[in-house]
């Protein structure tokens, strides 16, 4: 039982959480607050996929600011999209946000989803993530770093 009187003691031990920051946009009504976010590689080299895994793991934790990934477009407020989008994913992004209901938001994460980036002359590549779909908020950066998606998804969940 010294486990558990230890639990009651010391509560819960975490780095205080730094100010939320300003909201990138209006979030739809039901979506503040709680995000499921259905994550998209659009074409990425998976560096973006790198920092996510570092946003949502231990140290970062962006679900204690009331973000989390599930693993379908049907149960997704959002769709965190990485990497330029490839001829090949045009369709299949455009289909995963039709599958998204609504409300929902889209998020471009990296500098590719956002500009093409380092892929611009590539061959295979169509275009940026809002030549494709419709994008709400912005997260640059190659490969923007835990901090900066936590900080991106901060902006849409209020926390
Ligand atoms: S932004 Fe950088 S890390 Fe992310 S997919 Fe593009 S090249 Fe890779």
């Amino acid at each position: 039982m010294d486990w558990f009187r230890k639990i009651l003691r010391v509560g819960r031990v975490v780095e205080p959480a730094p100010d939320a920051p300003e909201p990138a946009v209006k979030p739809p009504e039901g979506v503040r607050g709680s995000l499921q976010i259905r994550h998209v590689d659009a074409g990425s080299c998976n560096g973006c996929e790198v920092e996510i895994g570092g946003a949502f793991g231990p140290v970062y934790d962006a679900e204690q600011y009331g973000a989390r990934l599930v693993a379908s477009p049907r149960h997704a407020d959002a769709l965190l999209v990485t990497g330029v989008v490839t001829r090949n994913m045009a369709e299949p992004l455009r289909n995963t946000v039709a599958a998204t209901p609504q409300p929902r938001v889209v998020i471009a994460c990296g500098d590719c989803a956002l500009n093409r980036g380092v892929f611009t002359d590539a061959y295979g590549v169509l275009g940026a993530v809002a030549d494709v779909v419709p994008v709400d908020v912005e997260i640059p950066g190659c490969p923007p770093t835990p901090t900066e998606i936590v900080a991106g998804l901060r902006s849409v969940t209020g926390k």
